[in-house]
């Protein structure tokens, strides 16, 4: 399949160029296109084929529930059957946004979108160009991120098609995501929401609405059956194994030069993922990709996967990450690079 590439401004996009994308998915084409958080991979969230069409361009298990994503508040309740007081206090304040809520779902929105839940994920994402999409298209957009399932997500068009070009009929380019990591899902059916998944709207923002958040024992590295299918699959992983190093910063330099001296020793390329600070310090042979200042969680954020997919094409056999402060955005972050590293944690 030949995938038709667009280009649009982030802020004044080209309607008539996003018309012809909206088109697309009404024709039950698949496209993606750029939020705030990264690129979704749209199709017709109430065409069951076009959605099915998702799970296979992505390689994604069938059980992974998507996201519908609505471009007005007014929306949500042609797909909620019921949205619950704490689930509107979280609307009012923090949509349009990168926040995503879990309640129970209207008969309308089919199986496959929900992996056969009685509860749908709904989101009405900020970004211009996403909203005007989903406007002209007319209907809820299911998007998962758009990257081959198990890889890092994509925030520019550039990793979308080095994904799945060939694949979908259209990319849509504004550039850059703000944000970097995925929307927070919570789930709004239980008596004191639950934080399904950290991301863009942090915990902090969560309690200053809620006052009371549960967060759900896999985010803690409980075994535990998760509560959100999507939660019990490897993501987000670069080509090489990932080892993420997890204490204050001090130990953390001290464990990842030790990691890095004796995969050097052993004749191993080394890949580093690490603070600005602990870049400097670095044997020179190590290929290093700096996330940011420490502390500044969310440029880090910002950069993580394209810091992880930077080793595609520079090849390396092992990778080691820094870890940060679980504060703010740094709680998405170090959940993605836990699930990146699968689980191989180095700590003292
Ligand atoms: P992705 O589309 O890859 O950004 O992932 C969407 C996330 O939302 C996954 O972690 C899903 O498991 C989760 N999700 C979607 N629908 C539901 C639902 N009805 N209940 C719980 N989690 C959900
Ligand atoms: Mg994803």
């Amino acid at each position: 399949m030949h995938t038709e590439y667009f280009k649009v401004d982030p802020v004044k996009p080209d309607l008539e160029i996003l018309a012809k994308a909206a088109a697309m998915l009404q024709q039950g084409r698949l496209v993606a296109f750029p939020t705030e958080t990264v690129y979704g991979l749209g199709a017709n969230g109430l065409n069951e084929q076009a959605v099915k069409a998702i799970f296979a361009a992505k390689g994604r298990p069938s059980d992974n529930p998507l996201i519908l994503h609505i471009d007005a508040v007014d929306k949500l309740t042609t797909l909620a059957a019921h949205v619950p007081p704490n689930a509107a206090a979280l609307i009012e304040r923090y949509w349009p946004g990168p926040l995503t809520i879990v309640v129970k779902r209207q008969p309308i929105v089919p199986d496959v979108v929900t992996g056969g839940l009685d509860t749908v994920a709904i989101r009405l994402p900020s970004s211009l160009v996403a909203r005007e999409l989903i406007r002209l298209a007319g209907v809820p957009i299911a998007a998962p991120s758009a990257n081959t399932s198990g890889r890092p997500s994509p925030t520019t068009a550039q990793a979308v098609l080095a994904d799945i070009e060939g694949k979908i009929a259209a990319v849509i380019d504004a550039g850059s995501c703000d944000i970097g990591v995925e929307s927070t899902v919570v789930d709004c059916t239980t008596p004191v929401p639950t934080l399904l998944r950290p991301g863009g709207i942090t915990y902090e923002m969560l309690v200053e609405v809620l006052g009371e958040v549960e967060v759900d024992p896999t985010l803690a590295g409980a075994q535990a059956i998760p509560k959100s299918p999507g939660m019990k699959y490897t993501h987000y992983a670069p080509a090489a194994p990932l080892f993420l190093v997890e204490s204050e910063p001090v130990t953390a330099a001290r464990l990842i030069k030790r990691e890095i001296d004796q995969a050097l020793a052993t004749g191993k390329t080394v890949g580093a993922i690490v603070s600005a600070e602990l870049a400097d310090s670095l044997p020179p042979e190590v290929r290093t990709a700096v996330y940011g200042r420490r502390g500044d969680a969310t440029v880090i954020a910002a950069n993580l996967y394209e810091n992880l997919r930077s080793f595609d094409n520079a090849p390396v056999d092992v990778i080691y990450a820094e870890g940060l402060a679980e504060k703010g955005l740094g709680l998405a972050v170090m959940n993605r690079l836990r699930k990146a590293a699968g689980y191989r944690i180095i700590r003292e």
